[in-house]
């Protein structure tokens, strides 16, 4: 999160990594693994351990650990239809890296070393990591959790700490076999926020539809009347930039973010997976050496079509701009901003080349209305450029992540994908 101010102009990320650590006889980290990881299952036993029913330093008293545990669980019970047992155990290590474990799934934040090597060098703040277990085929044999002993954790969004429950979500997804989503608008994204946040009341809990088409694609679809899983396959390859580049999809009529894919430089295509029949607006965006370019196309996945689709995106011109925080209340960050259907918000909007005089800002869902006149600018020092802009949110918005655009007076557009995020009410 960042203050503004005309003396303070340093960026200070509240939010922080929590990597999975995905194990066999190599650590592989969970941003590439070259393998889809899921549970053979469709039955999981999952072991809470005694360090989180007694009284623990790292946990704010009276929180409600039980229900943060249950009802994480049962947001991705209601995803995926995999139903999930929980039992108490006595454990309170997890299992060494290793080719296998001892085959027991754990939840831990116990402070004992084997928890706490876990988090060594530069992952010291992280507030948790899942460990998994797989064979060569990919099927998870046991995932361990291990909350950071060394953080604090509530239930109740006290400020500064990390939220239970929102943490547990997004390890029980790496714990499914999900990895990194490169949006922030999903639960899956890389970087976690502590409460206080933007201020906001409510820390997000839920499981975007992002992530949902991604567990879509391990576990096909909960609803048998969805035909599931169509794949778009967008060309990409050596000329991407690894973190800076995305693709993802929107739903056609409500500009919904539904899937979003990071290219890989050594491969030749991007794959979103895990989508369903319906229209689609595919996007592309690279930004490389201070150049920003973007494309999009539409596709149309039919019923009883073919299950993969191959694009090539149109070449697009280059912007220097650079969309890279959003914010309200002098506070900005690269987190996704939370705003309320039905009502008008002041969001503010910073990077690079941000002018309100050659930019126009606006958004790709008909819900988001961008008040194009409000746009100011806003000084805030020569490292960082702002502007402020009204947003009006439709009062029937569906819940979900939406997209930002910029356009310069040539035409060339820049989007900041899932920037807004509308929580179910
Ligand atoms: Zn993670």
């Amino acid at each position: 999160m960042l203050f503004l101010s005309r003396i303070l102009v340093s960026v200070l990320f509240l939010a922080v990594t929590a990597p999975v650590v995905a194990a066999s006889s190599t650590s592989i980290n969970g941003e590439n693994r070259g393998i889809a990881l899921r549970w053979r299952s469709a039955k999981l036993k999952i072991a809470v351990s005694s360090s989180l029913a007694t009284e623990s330093t790292s946990i704010k008293p009276a929180s409600d650990v039980d229900g943060a545990i249950a009802r994480s669980f049962e947001r991705w019970r209601q995803a995926t239809g995999i139903e999930f047992e929980i039992v108490n155990s006595g454990r309170t290590n997890v299992s060494p890296s290793g080719p296998t474990g001892d085959g027991v799934s754990l939840i831990t934040i116990a402070p004992s070393q084997a928890n706490l090597s876990v988090f060594a060098a530069g992952a010291a703040d992280v507030p948790a990591t899942t460990r998994i277990f797989f064979s060569r085929q990919g099927y998870i044999s046991e995932a361990d959790i291990v909350l950071n002993p060394t953080q604090v954790f509530s239930t109740d969004g006290t400020f500064g700490t990390f939220d239970l429950e929102a943490v547990l979500v997004h390890e029980i997804g790496h714990l499914l076999g999900l990895e990194h989503a490169p949006i922030s608008g999903a639960m899956m994204y890389r970087s976690q926020a502590r409460n206080g946040h933007f201020a906001s009341p409510a820390p997000n809990r839920e499981i975007s539809p992002a992530d949902i088409a991604a567990a879509r694609a391990l576990y096909g679809s909960i609803d048998p009347d969805v035909e599931c899983c169509f794949a778009v396959d967008v060309a990409t390859g050596a000329g991407f930039a690894k973190g800076t580049s995305v693709v993802w999809a929107e739903e056609a009529d409500t500009g919904r973010v539904v899937a979003a894919a990071n290219p890989q430089p050594e491969r030749t295509r991007t794959s979103l997976e895990g989508l369903t029949a319906g229209n689609y607006k595919i996007y592309v965006q690279n930004s490389i050496n201070g150049a920003t370019r973007s494309a999009l196309v539409p596709v149309v996945i039919e019923s009883g079509g073919r299950d993969r689709t191959v694009k090539t995106l149109p070449d697009a011109a280059a912007s220097a701009a650079e969309l890279e925080f959003i914010g309200t209340n002098g506070q900005l960050s690269k987190m996704p901003l939370t705003l309320d259907a039905g009502r008008t918000h002041t969001v503010l909007i910073a990077g690079k080349g941000i002018d309100a005089k050659s930019l126009t800002i606006g958004s790709t869902s008909p819900f988001v209305r961008v008040v194009t006149e409000s746009a100011r600018p806003l000084d805030y020092g020569e490292k960082i450029e702002a502007i402020s802009v009204e947003v009006a949110v439709a009062a029937d918005a569906l819940p979900g992540s939406y997209t930002l655009i910029a356009t310069d007076r040539s035409g060339a557009a820049i989007y900041f994908p899932a920037a807004i995020n509308i929580p179910s009410r």
